[in-house]
């Protein structure tokens, strides 16, 4: 048994306020992230970038460097993607965020995103970890497939040993037995998650469910729940993407759910506390 979690353990019931840029995690809303699973060409990201704006997402996301399963599908049009994705995030004055895969990666990024997302393969890449928290940028750290909640807090640990305490939770589905969805959204683990610690956590439910039918339902989930956001993949055709098509909502799907979700948190009587567990 590795030594538990320590620094990241909730000490109040208030959430810690996470900033990129101008987007906030954890004062109370629900932040939604929209972009491309992948950069895939100026026109792609402009139009996506001017519907995440329009619905009042708080940032764009899209890959540069893609973590692919296999070495024969799309691996993304890495430094490329970075030119288009400042341009898109200049024009629809959002932050952007982008996952690192290597050390590498992360100097290129210090210096043109808000945001440094550590993928789900790399939860546990401590190297990786310590050289984006010493980029002082905040972090996005989503749960590896097969990782604990202790685990998840443990590799955030590694980031606030480098004096980075700007950390936001993902739960993007951990592995299960039946394959019916890609992955199972553990939304109660999420919620659970809220109790262990105060830093933010939000959810990706393009990764955990693999299907566009359940994106919506499973954000207005995540809303309701009182989670403090969720990161989506949007594409404006879905079915072309090159990565993750199947999964890929299309822009007018993406404006239904940040309308719903902002329609469910605001008919909450109170706003979510997670008090101390
Ligand atoms: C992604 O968000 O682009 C991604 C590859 O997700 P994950 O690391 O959760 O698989
Ligand atoms: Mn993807």
């Amino acid at each position: 048994m590795p030594a538990a979690p320590r620094l990241t353990r909730r000490r109040s019931d208030r959430t810690r306020v996470v900033r990129a840029g101008d987007a906030c995690f954890g004062d109370g809303g629900f932040a939604l992230i929209g972009g491309p699973c992948s950069v895939e060409s100026r026109d792609q990201l402009l139009v996506v970038a001017g519907a995440v704006e329009r619905a009042g997402g708080v940032m764009l996301r899209g890959g540069a460097w893609k973590p692919r399963t296999s070495p024969y599908d799309f691996q993304g049009l890495g430094d490329l993607a970075i030119e288009l994705l400042v341009e898109a995030g200049r024009r629809s004055r959002l932050p952007i965020v982008v996952e690192a895969l290597a050390e590498r990666h992360v100097a290129m990024l210090v210096a043109n995103v808000a945001m440094i997302q550590i993928g789900a393969r790399n939860m546990h890449n401590v190297p990786l970890l310590q050289s984006a928290a010493r980029s002082g940028l905040p972090i996005l750290l989503k749960r590896g497939p097969s990782a604990t909640l202790d685990e998840l807090l443990l590799a955030a640990e590694y980031v606030l040993l480098e004096g980075n305490d700007r950390i936001v939770l993902c739960e993007r589905g951990i592995r299960s037995f039946d394959a019916a969805t890609r992955n199972v959204l553990d939304l109660g683990g999420a919620l659970r998650l809220k109790e262990m610690t105060d830093l933010p956590v939000i959810v990706d439910p393009s990764h955990a469910s693999g299907r566009r039918s359940l994106i919506e339902p499973l954000t207005l989930a995540a809303a309701a729940a009182g989670l403090d956001g969720a990161m989506v993949e949007v594409h404006p055709k879905p079915e072309e993407a090159l990565s993750d098509a199947a999964q890929a909502i299309d822009c007018a799907t993406f404006l239904r759910i940040a309308r719903a979700v902002s329609a469910i948190r605001s008919s909450l009587l109170d706003p979510p506390r997670f008090a101390i567990a």
